[in-house]
């Protein structure tokens, strides 16, 4: 089995949000179980300074506007698997966030950066590369939504891979169905793209260009992050506009969730070097290091008894931050801390500061982004804080639990698929790995938070959520091959 993953930011080199931790460990999963992986993601200049060694494949005469851009291929330190890139400096050589500008606004020239991954992308599994074709392109998220739309308009034109073999098989994966590159409906003849694709059955989304809409619609198969999440994006509440489209495909059979893991490379208490001590779970007791650590590195009180809570998230509506700014009062006089770690929406970012400004020994951290402020946030904290409206999988609460610092979610998405309340009974048998609540209102966080402090006080109980948590398998090795199956029956759909 031969799997393109095409996508737009890719653990080390440059990273937003999750989907670029799932970039980095799905590809090497599946190479470890003996799939060959690449990788396709756009020459940023944090990927172009990596890329000197690769080798030319293919001047790509696609690039919008006639721009020169040319595909190469190599090793990249950092990565586990080969990867392809798009060295086009007339469209990605900003460096910095990929898809906004200085000011936080979303870059003019993405339809064209992201149009050009995907048109990229299908020409890959043509046969672009002789030496290499994928029996499966796999999308992720709208920047590469146009790969399965390219390759659906290939097969209808006829056109045949070179070496007259099977077209590959699409995929494409929801990591966050909020996000769905919706542009202006010239965005369609910029990218040199036929009127017919501005249809119902393809890109259109009222009246605009939807780089997701037709990724969902010409993908041999759909799947997102978390079989909760699946099945909430067909309803209204949830499928942001495309409940519909989503139904009518998880009807056919061809939407499934596929739960995310964690990259024990990366996230390991054992092995991290960000940490002041490894610890595991059958010697938790140094994790009381990292906690002391995290106090002093922020200027928090130096106390091994206080509940420290800890938040490591982009700042926005939909993770919840506007509720646990809310309920934060209550928090730091119930005797809490709380270390954050937050970028995003400004007025969030703004609410938190004047936080840490009124209560600096309780309130503490940074706004911006921190690799290893993050790591030191997972170990320290007593308890990591997930309360999202909605969460596709979330990555954050299993780090927690992996690093015995049980998570306080709500049950939505994949925090639902993975966190097991602590009501008596699941404590007991071992079960419990953290805190759940339902609604999403400040009096149910504020509840949780209460309850999530009295039960710290009680060491025994603490001490088996914490375990539980730190034996559970988050590994990749299953969903990497679920994801194999899954090309495999899109194949043989052909
Ligand atoms: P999402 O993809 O919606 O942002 P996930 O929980 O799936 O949420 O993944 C978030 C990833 O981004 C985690 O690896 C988390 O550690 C990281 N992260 C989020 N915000 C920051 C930040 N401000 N600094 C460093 N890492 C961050």
């Amino acid at each position: 089995m031969r799997v393109l993953h095409v996508v737009s930011e890719v653990y080390p080199l440059i990273k937003t949000g999750g989907l670029a931790d799932v970039a980095a460990a799905l590809p090497a999963a599946q190479a470890r179980l003996g799939a060959e992986a690449r990788l396709l993601v756009p020459g940023y200049p944090e990927v172009m300074a990596l890329a000197e060694t690769l080798a030319p494949i293919a001047a790509l005469p696609e690039a919008p506007g006639g721009a020169a851009a040319w595909l190469r291929f190599g090793e990249i330190e950092g990565l586990g698997v080969p990867a392809y890139v798009i060295d086009c400096p007339a469209l990605y050589a900003p460096s910095g966030h990929p898809y906004l500008d200085e000011a936080g606004i979303d870059r003019p020239e993405n339809p064209l950066r992201f149009g050009l991954l995907g048109r990229t992308g299908a020409t890959l599994g043509a046969g672009l590369d002789a030496g290499w074709r994928p029996t499966a392109v796999h999308a992720h998220d709208w920047q590469a939504g146009l790969a399965p739309l390219h390759m659906a308009l290939d097969r209808a034109a006829g056109i045949r891979a070179e070496d007259g073999g099977p077209p590959a098989a699409s995929v494409i994966t929801i990591h966050n169905l909020a996000y769905q590159g919706l542009f202006p409906a010239e965005t369609r003849a910029l990218l040199g793209l036929p009127e017919s694709v501005m249809s119902v059955e393809g890109a259109e989304f009222h009246g605009k260009f939807g780089f997701l809409k037709a990724g969902l619609y010409h993908a041999d198969r759909i799947t997102t992050v978390s079989p909760t999440y699946a099945a909430e994006i067909r309803t209204p509440a949830e499928g942001c506009g495309l409940d519909g489209l989503l139904d009518t495909r998880a009807a056919e059979g061809r939407l499934v969730g596929i739960l995310n893991g964690i990259d024990d490379t990366v996230w390991n208490p054992a092995a991290d070097a960000y940490l002041p001590a490894p610890y595991d779970a059958a010697d938790p007791a140094p994790k009381a290091r990292s906690k002391a650590a995290l106090q002093r590195r922020l200027g928090l009180s130096e106390r091994a008894d206080t509940p420290l809570f800890g938040i490591v998230a982009r700042a926005n509506r939909a993770k919840g931050l506007d509720m646990l700014l809310n309920v934060l009062p209550g928090l730091v006089s119930r005797g809490g801390q709380l270390a954050l770690l937050l970028a995003g929406d400004r007025d969030l970012e703004q609410g938190f500061r004047e936080a840490m400004t009124a209560w600096p020994d309780r309130v503490a951290g940074q706004i911006g982004y921190d690799e290893s402020l993050s790591h030191l946030i997972q170990a320290g904290a007593d308890c990591v804080l997930v309360p999202s409206r909605s969460e596709p999988c979330g990555l954050t609460q299993m780090y927690a639990m992996r690093y015995g610092s049980p998570p306080l979610v709500r049950r939505t998405g994949g925090l639902a698929d993975t966190v097991v309340n602590a009501e008596p009974a699941a404590v007991a048998s071992g079960e419990a790995t953290g805190f759940v609540f339902d609604d999403p209102t400040d009096a149910a966080l504020a509840g949780t938070l209460a309850w999530a402090m009295d039960l710290h006080r009680d060491a025994d109980a603490w001490a088996r959520i914490r375990q539980a948590g730190m034996i559970r398998d988050f590994g990749w090795t299953a969903p990497a091959r679920q994801y194999l199956a899954l090309y495999a029956a899109a194949r043989a759909d052909r």
